[in-house]
């Protein structure tokens, strides 16, 4: 057997299984029967037909690709429709249209995760800003290089390069180092 051929409980990493060809450029592509789908639901249509991708190293390669504004637009154009689509999709009986739209509902919440990531990560960003804009404030480490950080009150020592650059704490103040009484 090809070492490549997937094969039952294989356990692959999402590197190898790029390597097979689970990427976002040979995402398969899906039609979806208007016909199948509720009138309220129905523009819907091709956001399902572009973010229903049922494999998760696709997608996540997929949302890589995409812009910030389209995956915002994705999320915005979905959320007031969830409960509708969710009960939906659990009614009798089965279509191919209602497997689309639940693997879309999976896509939307990767796009959720996407958006707080973002946000988390900009909010961050603002605090060091405005942190970093504090005055110097004079400081002594004890003997081991120890000390509280005026601004954030985490206690650090000076010898941890990860948390101290040698002139600001990881929180962005500025800390002028007194080692002298
Ligand atoms: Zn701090």
């Amino acid at each position: 057997m090809n070492s490549d051929e997937k094969q039952l409980f294989d356990i692959r990493t999402n590197e190898e299984w790029r390597r097979l060809g689970a990427t976002a450029e040979n995402r398969p592509t899906i039609t979806i029967n208007r016909a199948e789908v509720p009138e309220h639901i129905q523009h819907l249509i091709p956001h399902v037909e572009r973010w229903a991708i049922g494999c998760d190293v696709t997608l996540g390669d997929y949302f890589d690709q995409q812009s910030e504004a389209d995956i915002n637009e994705f999320f915005h154009a979905v959320s007031p429709f969830r409960e509708a689509i969710d009960q939906w999709v659990d009614e009798s009986p089965q279509t191919d249209a209602k497997t689309y739209f639940r693997i879309m509902l999976a896509a939307h919440c990767e796009a959720d995760c996407h958006r707080s990531g973002r946000e988390r990560a900009k909010e961050l960003q603002a605090k060091l800003a405005t942190n970093a804009a504090r005055p110097p404030v004079t400081k002594q480490p004890d003997a081991d290089g120890y000390l509280r950080c005026p601004c954030c009150e985490r206690v650090f020592t000076i010898r941890d390069h990860i948390v101290w650059d040698g002139h600001r704490h990881r929180c962005g103040q500025r800390i002028i180092i007194n080692l002298h009484t």
